[in-house]
């Protein structure tokens, strides 16, 4: 039995001695105080199917015994020196992850973290190609660090420009957002972020050519006609489990090359077998990137980061030192090449092909049965839910994500969410996740599903009327608050609540 601190006094620390912007799940945050393969266990004992895999960072599964035999046998003899002096685990690890990899990308430096990974990654493709200009998608997310920042494009992670900077000090910071944003692009280096090549709500749905052609565009209208480099993930992780528009990197590479740009291969999260059909995610789409940047499931929850190129690439920086205190320490270097080796005797990949499969057929079968699943994607375990209250229109069902969310969790399930408008569900469990884990996370959510209440009415004299849910309440006798909207230009929506139901503008009401 756990006998430490619960969550109340957890929370209440963390809040007066850790930095106001770290952000938890669930209204009432759970406190895990213990892992074992795919489950997690809070202070009271309940056990969760871990869906998540603490962001997709425990490949192998919670403290896996030979990850944790290697990283406590290396610690007993010596847990850090540094790279000044020689140590084997480090080559070791290094060869065995070259021999992982295609092509010529046979050099390997090791980092801390994914955003460390990235801000390498970066730095070799500006120093290679003499040139500043980087590209990403769309809805990417590829670190928080001041200059990975740049290439991620989600609000949620965008600071605005403080106030003392002289510069923007006279922009009025609620008008002038955009302002902002590019003056942040600008102070982390130049950065197009190109239309998102997502076959779900892409503008040009999977047709990879238009959405290349708007990377040839940005080249040669908003650059100096060439660029540093090019980065992507092939399913973005935070972004949603979007997955890239089929043949898409394959054109994008050699535009981005004729620019004199290299290619990086965002790993983060699609690495190490996760998809299922392929060791790597870039190999899903037939590329060989130039750069592949690693982290999260390479360590199963060590703090551990990769980054392989080629020699080419790599004699840039022998220019001058490349130094990082912890990067490949004997421990992180013990437990990563556990990893690998647990992968191969296991079989994951093969593994989580198997499952994955099993996974998206119940899934895809449970979007038959509900409205409200817009969209199943992804591979392997890799796997987007995609919620929408109108299947048409795809219009986000960002409130009953949340509370499907939550009573997940009272189910025993714990899974991610995330996506551009939060309405997205993220299924990436630790590798050892059975076809038994992936029935009940789905006959959970078809359970938590059916338990929500609400309607969605369409059409009035032409004009589309939507009664939204804002709380969406479980069971009858929770008060629900909903929102009409009338969805035309012209007509600002108006509403209130009455006990009878909703009256609109028009005195239409609505039961409820
Ligand atoms: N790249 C991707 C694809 C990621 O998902 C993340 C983390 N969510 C990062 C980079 C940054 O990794 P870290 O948090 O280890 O810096």
């Amino acid at each position: 039995p756990y006998n430490g601190p619960l969550a109340d006094e957890v929370f209440q620390k963390r809040k007066k001695f850790l930095g106001p912007s770290l952000f938890h799940y669930y209204q009432k945050p759970v406190n895990i105080v213990e892992g074992k393969m795919q489950y997690l266990f809070d202070e009271n004992g309940k056990r969760y199917l871990d869906a998540f895999a603490g962001i997709v960072t425990v490949s192998c599964g919670h403290c896996h015994p030979d990850v944790l035999s290697a990283i406590i046998e290396q610690s007993k003899l010596l847990q850090h020196a540094t790279t000044i002096y020689l140590h084997h685990a480090i080559a070791d690890y290094a060869e065995a992850l070259a021999s992982k990899m295609p092509g010529n990308l046979k050099v390997v430096y090791f980092v801390n973290s994914g955003s460390e990974a990235n801000e390498l990654a970066m730095l070799m493709a500006r120093l290679y190609s003499g040139n500043l200009g980087m590209i990403s998608l769309r809805n990417a997310y590829h670190g928080g660090s001041s200059s990975t920042i740049g290439l991620t494009a989600l609000k949620t992670w965008k600071y605005p420009i403080p106030e003392h900077i002289s510069v923007v000090s006279s922009i009025n910071k609620t008008s002038d957002m955009p302002v902002l944003f590019k003056l942040f692009s600008w102070l982390t280096g130049e950065i197009h972020h190109v239309v998102n090549p997502d076959p779900y709500r892409g503008v040009f749905g999977s047709d990879a050519k238009l959405y290349a052609k708007d990377v040839q565009d940005h080249i040669d209208y908003g650059s100096s006609g060439n660029v540093a480099g090019f980065i992507a993930e092939t399913i973005q992780g935070v972004g949603g489990a979007v997955e890239l528009a089929p043949g898409y990197l394959k054109l994008v590479y050699d535009i981005v090359r004729k620019a004199g740009g290299v290619c990086i291969a965002d790993e983060v999260q699609t690495g190490f077998g996760r998809t299922g059909s392929h060791y790597w995610g870039f190999e899903t789409q037939g590329v060989i990137p130039d750069i592949v940047t690693m982290a999260k499931g390479i360590g199963n929850g060590l703090p551990l980061g990769a980054v392989v190129t080629t020699p080419e690439i790599a004699s840039v920086l022998a220019q001058k030192i490349q130094f990082n205190t912890f990067g490949g320490n004997p421990v992180c270097s013990a437990g990563g090449l556990a990893v690998l080796r647990v992968i191969d005797k296991e079989k994951r990949q093969a593994h989580c092909n198997d499952v994955g499969s099993h996974l998206l057929e119940r899934l895809r079968a449970l979007q038959q049965k509900h409205e409200i699943i817009g969209d199943v994607r992804g591979r392997g375990l890799m796997v987007g839910v995609e919620l929408v209250t109108d299947r048409k229109e795809k219009m986000p069902a960002k409130e009953e994500t949340g509370v499907l969310f939550e009573k997940l969790r009272e189910l025993g399930v714990l899974i991610g969410k995330g996506g551009l408008h939060g309405n997205v569900f993220r299924i990436k469990p630790p590798m050892c996740f059975t076809k038994d884990d992936a029935d009940f996370l789905v006959d959970a959510l078809d359970y938590a599903v059916s338990k929500l209440r609400g309607v969605r009415v369409s059409s009035n004299a032409g004009r589309r009327l939507s009664l939204i849910r804002l709380k969406a309440a479980e069971e009858p006798r929770e008060p629900l608050v909903y929102i009409v909207s009338l969805a035309s230009a012209t007509h600002p929506a108006f509403y209130y609540k009455s006990s009878l139901g909703i009256i609109n503008h028009h005195g239409v009401t609505f039961r409820c």
